[in-house]
C-alpha cells in the first residue's frame, strides 16, 4: 500500500517529515513516496499539481499533505500560484468532507486566549462541506446593472449533498461521545432549511447518536462560552469556513491541529491529511516549527484512510505524553522555558510510541 506525501513549500518539509517518520514507524508496511506539490513544484519548472505527482495520488491509499504557498506568488492569478494544486485535488478527488478535530491537550490549556478552565480537556470535532453552498453556487459575478456595480453569490445544496456530509459527522460521532450538532440559519436561508430537513431525515439511520441544531449566530457564541459542550459539529460550507477557524483557535496554537478532507473514493476512505496552517514563511527552514499537526494527521490518515483505529490511538496518545511531560516547541514555550526543535519533537513523540 502506498501514501503520497506530498511536502510542498515553507515549513511543509519540515513538518512532513514528522508525519512520515511516524507513519513508517507505527506501519513499516505501508510506503510512503514524496513527490513535489506548489511552490516547490513550480520552481522547478513543473506546474504546481505535476502530472506524475497526480498519478502517484491516482495509485495511493491517501495523501499526507504539507503546505502550500509563497509569498513570491502573492498577487498572481490562482493557475500559477503554488495552492491551485489544492484547488486541483479537493476539485478532482471530489473531497466534499472537511474533519477538523480540535482538542487541547494537558499541559497546553494556557496557550488558549481563552481562561484554561473553559478549555481542560476540550475535544470537538467540526466536519464542513467543503465543495458545495455559496463558494460555488452560479451566478457568481460582479456586473453593471443600469450604470450600477452589483455582485451576486448563489448560496445553493441539494439533498444528496447534504445527505453525503451528515452521514460523516454521524459516522464520527458514533467512535466519540454519540452527539451531533447540525448548525444552519434556518430562520433566514432556504438552504437551511433544506439543509435541517435532509439532517434530520438521515438522523433517524443513527438512533443511537443525539442530534441538536444550533443557528450559526448561537453557536458562534457558544464556542467560546462553553467549547467542551460540543461533539461533532456539521455545517455548510461557509459557517464551516469561519466556525472552523473558531474552533481552532480556541487551542492557541495552530501548529497542533490536523485536518482531513474525505471524498468518494475508495468508499470514502481515500482522503487528503493535513496541518490547518499553511507554509509559515516566516519561521520555515529554521527547525523550529511544531510538527504536531502533521503527526496527528498521519494519525487521522490511519483511522480513516487506512482503517487502523489502534495505531491512530497510539499516536495520538504519543503526542499527549509528550505534552503532559512538558516538552514545547518555540511557539508554545513560556517566557524562559526552553523550547525543543521540530526534530527533537518528532523524536520524543517515536520515543513514547507504546
Ligand atoms: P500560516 O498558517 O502559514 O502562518 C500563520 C502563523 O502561524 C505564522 O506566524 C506561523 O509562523 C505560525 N505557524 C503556522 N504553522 C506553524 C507550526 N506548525 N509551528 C509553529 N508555528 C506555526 O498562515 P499565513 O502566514 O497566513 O500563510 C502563509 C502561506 O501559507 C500563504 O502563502 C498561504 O496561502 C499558505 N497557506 C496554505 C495552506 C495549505 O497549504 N493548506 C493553508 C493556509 C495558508
Amino acid at each position: 500500500m502506498i501514501v503520497a506525501a506530498l511536502p510542498g513549500d515553507g515549513i511543509g518539509p519540515e513538518i512532513t517529515r514528522a508525519g512520515i517518520a511516524v507513519l513508517r514507524e507505527v506501519r513499516p508496511d505501508v510506503e510512503c513516496v514524496e513527490a513535489p506539490v506548489g511552490g516547490d513544484a513550480l520552481a522547478r519548472g513543473l506546474p504546481a499539481l505535476p502530472d506524475e505527482t497526480r498519478a502517484l495520488c491516482d495509485r495511493a491509499a491517501a495523501i499526507l499533505f504539507g503546505s502550500v504557498g509563497l509569498p513570491a506568488y502573492d498577487g498572481k492569478p490562482l493557475q500559477e500560484r503554488p495552492e491551485y494544486a489544492l484547488f486541483l485535488l479537493r476539485r478532482d478527488y471530489e473531497l466534499f468532507a472537511n474533519v477538523r478535530p480540535v482538542r487541547v491537550f494537558p499541559g497546553l490549556e494556557d496557550a488558549s486566549t481563552l481562561k484554561p478552565e473553559l478549555v481542560r480537556g476540550l475535544d470537538l470535532v467540526v466536519v464542513r462541506e467543503l465543495t458545495g453552498g455559496i463558494y460555488f453556487g452560479k451566478p457568481k459575478e460582479q456586473r453593471v446593472v443600469d450604470g450600477i456595480e452589483e455582485a451576486v453569490d448563489t448560496m445553493i445544496y441539494r439533498a444528496p449533498e447534504i445527505e453525503r456530509i451528515a452521514r460523516v459527522a454521524f459516522e464520527i460521532a458514533r467512535g466519540r461521545r454519540r452527539r451531533v450538532t447540525s448548525v444552519d440559519k434556518q430562520n433566514i436561508l432556504e438552504t437551511s432549511r433544506l439543509w435541517r430537513r435532509v439532517v434530520t431525515r438521515v438522523a433517524a439511520e443513527y438512533p443511537d447518536v443525539e442530534l441538536d441544531h444550533l443557528l450559526v449566530d448561537n453557536a458562534a457564541m457558544q464556542l467560546v462560552r462553553r467549547p467542551r459542550d460540543f461533539c461533532v459539529i456539521v455545517t455548510e460550507n461557509m459557517f464551516g469556513d469561519i466556525l472552523s477557524d473558531e474552533a481552532a483557535i480556541l487551542t492557541g496554537s495552530i501548529g497542533t491541529l490536523p485536518s482531513a478532507s474525505l471524498g468518494t473514493r475508495r468508499d470514502g476512505k481515500f482522503g487528503l491529511f493535513e496541518p490547518i496552517g499553511g507554509s509559515a514563511p516566516d519561521i520555515a527552514g529554521r527547525g523550529v516549527a511544531n510538527p504536531t499537526a502533521s503527526i496527528l494527521s498521519a494519525a487521522l490518515l490511519l483511522r480513516h484512510a487506512l482503517d487502523d483505529e489502534e495505531n491512530a490511538a497510539r499516536v495520538e496518545r504519543a503526542v499527549e505524553r509528550v505534552y503532559a511531560g512538558g516538552t514545547r516547541t518555540a511557539e508554545l514555550v513560556a517566557r524562559g522555558e526552553k523550547a525543543v526543535t521540530t526534530a527533537a519533537f518528532t523524536d520524543a513523540v517515536l520515543s513514547q510510541l507504546e
